[in-house]
């Protein structure tokens, strides 16, 4: 495959990522546009060595079947399988309760094949910066701190996927728990 085939699906997937995400907003205090959660957890794969072009698709890919309409049948014709079924990884059952949602992400993670492993722990450590940046206003400081300590549960399950990806993780981590103490002193 050449390059240029390779930078046309990586627009292709912006694009039907920008459009199929349309409207969403993020949970944060912001309540940014949803597809800038998906651009960033982008950006932090493509900072990966390791990462390759699936890696990046799926990355822009990731919420697209969870929370929209599109099926990974679709992002199969479109990107090959090997992108759908990325991507089919890290689409979590949106009609199970929260609590099982998470348990079943921990439990699954050290069998996730590494790109997934990768974009997943980028969708972690995007998560926390949006709440280090901005919590969602009707958030209580325990719902934040719930939020980081399971998001460390699954970094932990998917330790061993990627260096790099894991040192950004834990840098994010760390300065959501820095916040956190100091509202805590606030308080
Ligand atoms: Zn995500």
């Amino acid at each position: 495959m050449s390059q240029t085939d390779a930078l046309r699906r990586i627009a292709l997937a912006l694009d039907l990522a920008v459009r199929a995400h349309e409207g969403q907003r993020r949970r944060d205090g912001r309540r940014e546009p949803f597809v800038n959660h998906v651009a960033d957890v982008a950006r932090r794969v493509s900072e990966s060595p390791e990462a390759d072009e699936v890696t990046l698709l799926a990355a822009l890919l990731h919420d697209v079947v969870e929370k929209t309409p599109h099926g990974t049948d679709e992002i199969e014709r479109i990107f090959g399988a090997e992108v759908a079924q990325v991507v089919a990884e890290l689409t979590d059952d949106e009609t199970l309760p929260r609590r099982q949602r998470h348990r079943e992400q921990v439990a699954r993670a050290p069998g996730m094949s590494p790109a997934a492993r990768r974009v997943k722990l980028a969708d972690k450590a995007s998560k926390l910066a949006a709440l280090a940046a901005s919590p969602p206003r009707w958030w209580g400081q325990r719902k934040v701190e719930r939020e980081l300590r399971e998001a460390g549960e699954v970094a932990a399950a998917l330790r061993g996927a990627d260096p790099n990806l894991e040192a950004s993780f834990d840098r994010e981590a760390e300065a959501l728990a820095r916040v956190l103490e100091r509202n805590h002193g606030a308080s």
